[in-house]
């Protein structure tokens, strides 16, 4: 590529709101043959809310206790989960101090956390923590597969290591991501989703965006190992992401693409960065790019 097709690309990149870190990205992006995306803040909106808590049959403090000793456990956490579920029990009052404080708080990447309050032990997670804790889920199993068939993030908890309950969490798509998907796969380049997110909340996703290629369940560490596995035998793979988890991913994709309103370490890492969170910047990037190679042919 010649310089100046370079920056005559880069020019009208950034008028769409893309930003090129590099003449090697802009050239890079239009070679890709799959774009894999992550699920919560990239192809959804990032800001969940409860939408169902259910109660455990033998624990008679109720939804309201329910949603107050989870939201305090969770006060520490930085996950989004966390902020949907702080904004639930707090309603309308709004007010932080009024949950009870919660100490030896403990974050488990990609399983949920645990905290102390009010003298009892709280866990809040995905089904694979309460596994690693061994819970046995019993009747909250199928009550949360079919919140997960609905899209929605089932969200455990244990109080005094007893199953307490369950909170379903919502995470709508946003605007574009049907249509930037749809497009990515006419400009004949495969898409794949890649979510530390339960399976069959996933799939739900998926199948709402178009997506039929799911790497679900993978642990905060193993982002970036499912990068290399879509790039087995060589092929070209970007990778768009939000949030602090996707660095590695970010960094190990042929190209890695940011949300700008994302995580600053997830800005930092890659080569491209979309000024909005809308999606259809990725497959518009995509054409530009091509554009640009052709050009100088
Ligand atoms: P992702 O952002 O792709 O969902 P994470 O690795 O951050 O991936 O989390 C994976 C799963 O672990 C979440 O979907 C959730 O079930 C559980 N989890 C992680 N952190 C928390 C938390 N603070 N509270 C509740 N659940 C959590
Ligand atoms: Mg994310």
């Amino acid at each position: 590529a010649t310089p100046v097709s370079i920056m005559v690309g880069s020019g009208r990149a950034a008028q769409m709101g893309v930003l090129f870190r590099s003449g090697a990205a802009l050239e890079g992006l239009g070679a890709a043959q799959v774009v894999a995306v992550d699920k919560t803040g990239t192809v959804t909106q990032g800001r969940p809310e409860v939408t169902e808590v259910v109660v455990n049959g033998g624990w008679l403090k109720g939804d309201g206790e329910l949603l107050r000793l989870t939201a305090a456990a969770e006060a520490s956490s930085e996950h989004p989960l966390a902020r949907a579920i702080e904004r639930a029990a707090l309603g309308e009052e709004n007010d932080v101090n009024s949950l009870s404080p919660a100490t030896d708080f403990q974050a488990i990447p990609g399983y949920g956390v645990q905290a102390t309050v009010d003298g009892q032990r709280v866990e809040v997670g995905a089904a694979r923590y309460m596994a690693k804790l061994g819970l046995a889920l019993g009747a909250l199993e199928a009550q949360a597969d079919a919140l997960a068939k609905r899209g929605r993030t089932p969200v455990f908890v244990a109080v005094d290591g007893e199953l307490a309950g369950l909170l379903g969490v919502a995470d709508p798509v946003r605007a574009g991501s049907v249509d930037a998907i749809r497009t990515l796969q006419g400009q004949g380049t495969e898409v794949a989703m890649i979510t530390g997110d339960t399976r069959a909340t996933a799939q739900a996703v998926a199948a709402e965006v178009g997506v039929s290629r799911v790497l679900a369940e993978v642990l905060p560490e193993g982002k970036s190992d499912a990068v290399q596995e879509l790039q087995a035998g060589g092929r070209k793979v970007a990778f768009v992401g939000d949030g602090i988890n996707d660095a590695p991913a970010l960094a190990r994709a042929d190209v890695g693409v940011a949300i700008g309103t994302g995580t600053d370490v997830a800005v930092e890492t890659a080569d491209v960065i979309l000024m909005s969170g809308d999606l259809r910047g990725v497959p518009n990037a995509i054409a530009l790019s091509r554009a640009t190679l052709r050009n100088i042919r």
